[in-house]
């Protein structure tokens, strides 16, 4: 039997979870951890008709990129589409799982190198590396070891637990500094005595493979035009909102899935040609500066790969439950 928990364990371990951005809910949202897995169903938004699906399709498991709760929920009286998803989920027994930000920050089967292999880049690496680390080492009552190993994947890397004199057990952990005040607070509610002795440093980033967006190498130089074209074919988009054709060829790619205009200045800095991701304001565009070719192809279609790879890692995995990609699209937006 695998349960859900088996599931998330294993996703984790794709992309773990203390990777995600501190704005972000991703996680478990509905369902008991320790039910049987009967079936999952992978998309990018757990829709009111992606929850019927399941349900039609014998799935318990619902796996998300988007978290369908971000902010906290005060009252749940079906008035939103949120509140009706996490009703007729908690009505119908389902689990709602959403592995966001920290997908899209793994440079293997992350969100990105979907993107890049669509384009046929190569030499592609992290745009924005995650680089602030840092570790904590401080001793605990080895009793509560338990306890803190079991908030530590959301948090940090258990880096070692040793037992130590006095039935204390001495622990490193290895975090991202977003993580920072709430590995304080836990460390805090667990043992104030510990938090008092605790030794914080600043430590290199052990995985140069984690960090928002890519930049990679077309094989060939493409005119600005070509080049388009050749998002249009491989993200299967017709409509593309982009800033002015440039002189200069394109052959250095940046990208990044959804909303990714934070990155511009990053992509212009590392000598990319052409920038393609989603959610540029009016304004956003006119940074480009005649410096790079900024292609908005829509949030949906930047992601719409997300779903048949969650459902591509979950099958390659587990064989003894079928796991589906929804056939709902579930883009909002549409164009006339
Ligand atoms: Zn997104």
């Amino acid at each position: 039997m695998t349960t859900i928990q088996d599931v998330i364990r294993y996703l984790e371990s794709v992309a773990p979870p203390a990777y995600q951005e501190d704005y972000d809910n991703a996680g478990l949202i509905t369902g008991n951890p320790e039910d049987e897995v009967l079936g999952v169903l992978t998309c990018l938004d757990a829709t009111e008709s992606v929850i019927q699906e399941a349900d039609r399709r014998g799935c318990n498991l619902v796996v998300a990129h988007h978290p369908i709760v971000f902010k906290g929920l005060k009252r749940l009286t079906g008035a939103t589409y949120v509140e009706r998803v996490v009703m007729e989920a908690i009505r119908r027994n389902l689990a709602i799982y959403a592995i966001h930000t920290n997908l899209d920050n793994m440079y293997f089967n992350g969100v990105n190198g979907e993107i890049a292999a669509r384009l046929g880049l190569t030499q592609t690496r992290i745009l924005a590396p995650r680089s602030e680390w840092q570790t904590v080492r401080f001793a605990l009552p080895s009793s509560l070891e338990p306890r803190l190993r079991a908030q530590l994947p959301e948090l940090s890397e258990l880096l070692y637990a040793v037992p130590a004199p006095g039935n204390t057990v001495v622990c490193e952990l290895r975090f991202d500094r977003a993580r920072q005040s709430a590995l304080r607070q836990l460390i805090q509610e667990l043992a104030p005595e510990s938090m008092a002795a605790s030794v914080w440093q600043t430590a290199t980033n052990p995985h140069p493979s984690i960090g928002a967006g890519l930049i990679g190498d077309l094989p060939e130089p493409l005119s600005g035009r070509e080049f388009l074209e050749l998002v249009k074919s491989g993200m299967r988009t017709s409509c593309i909102r982009h800033t002015a054709l440039l002189e200069k060829p394109i052959k250095k790619v940046a990208l990044c899935g959804g909303s990714g205009s934070f990155l511009l200045n990053r992509a212009i800095a590392h000598g990319a040609d052409a920038y393609v991701s989603a959610d540029f304001k009016y304004h956003e565009f006119f940074d480009a500066e005649g410096k790079i070719l900024i292609a908005d192809i829509g949030h949906y279609e930047s992601e719409q790969f997300t779903a048949p790879l969650l459902q591509k890692i979950i099958s390659q995995k587990f064989t003894n439950f079928a796991a589906y990609c929804t056939e709902a699209s579930t883009n909002p937006v549409y164009y006339s």
